[in-house]
């Protein structure tokens, strides 16, 4: 058996379309395009990247890009001004402040900060909250690409057996209220649990977001399993000083097995962005007491 080869990379470009051709109705009823800011301390390349392409992506999504970019010294007190700047911006939607942050500010309590109406990242505890009882709120961008990705495979997961690696508050617990939600039947497995082989032998769909490079082996799969793996791991190449970027699944043993699976890179990664934007247009829509569109 070989495993159909799910395209992340593809789903995040027909959702960032169908975001774009929605921005239009809204500022119809508006006045303004939905607005995005990212907030920036410091100078973490990884960080400056993950940015400048959220920042490039709202912009081609028609929507409006807000980068603050502060200084590595900044002061706890300087950041939670802008937050609080931010949160009575009306041309603000969606306020996401890039983690991680550098060590004399404290980022729960940056993340508390944040109005939870604009919170697009899904990560304060208001929105947590709101997901665990089933209100709306915001989700996290990497779990809910997931989930679509999911749905769009398999349609209903009702009844299904599935298995999250990972119990992150970003990306593992989310996922598994998310599937919950979805009525799937719902196991955690990390760190500390016993046989992780076997605990994931039993699901109809597996996620992996540990970040162990190939952990996940073929064999520890039930035959037509559906996989998506989240993990984003850099390990040396076969040609000497240069690097590849693996999943948390061993690609190759577990498509033998899996009917779906997605491939790193091009699997989740491009989701979490297109989410980001999803979520921002949903902030937008709901601030202004508009109805957002369906199918997003
Ligand atoms: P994390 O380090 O916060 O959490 C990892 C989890 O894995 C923990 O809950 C831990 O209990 C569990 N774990 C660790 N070792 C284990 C083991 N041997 N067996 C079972 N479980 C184990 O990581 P995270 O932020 O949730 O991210 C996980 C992975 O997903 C990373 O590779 C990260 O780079 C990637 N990630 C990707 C995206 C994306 O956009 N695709 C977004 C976020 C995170």
């Amino acid at each position: 058996m070989s495993a159909e080869r799910i395209d992340g990379k593809a789903y995040a470009a027909g959702l960032r379309q169908r975001l774009a051709a929605a921005v239009p109705a809204f500022e119809r009823a508006t006045g303004r395009v939905p607005g995005l800011a990212v907030v920036l301390v410091g100078e973490d390349p990884a960080s400056a990247v993950y940015v400048r392409s959220k920042g490039k992506a709202t912009v081609e999504a028609g929507m409006a890009s807000f980068e603050h970019k502060l200084p590595a010294d900044t002061s706890e007190a300087d950041l939670l001004a802008l937050v609080d700047q931010l949160n009575r911006d009306a041309t603000v939607d969606g306020i996401l402040v890039q983690l991680p942050l550098p060590r004399q500010i404290d980022e729960q309590r940056v993340i508390a900060a944040i109005d939870p109406d604009k919170d697009v990242d899904g990560f304060h505890v208001a929105n947590a909250g709101r997901l665990a009882v089933g209100q709306p709120g915001f989700v996290p961008c990497t779990p809910l690409g997931c989930l679509m990705l999911l749905q769009d495979r398999l349609g209903d997961l009702s009844g299904m057996e599935a298995v999250v690696i990972g119990r992150s508050n970003i990306v593992g617990k989310p996922m598994a209220q998310l599937l919950l939600g979805a009525n799937c039947t719902v196991t955690i497995a990390h760190s500390r649990t016993r046989d992780l082989p076997a605990v994931v032998r039993r699901a109809d769909i597996v996620v992996a977001a540990v970040g162990r490079p190939e952990m996940v082996k073929g064999d520890w799969l039930k035959p037509g399993a559906v996989v998506i793996d989240v993990g984003i791991n850099r390990v040396p190449a076969a040609e000497e000083g240069k690097t590849r970027l693996v999943g948390d699944v061993d690609y190759a043993s577990a498509a033998e097995v899996a009917s779906a699976i997605t491939p790193v890179p091009g699997g989740v990664g491009p989701m979490t962005i297109a989410v980001l934007l999803r979520n921002t247009l949903v902030a937008a829509f709901r601030r202004a007491g508009l109805a957002a569109p369906e199918g997003l």
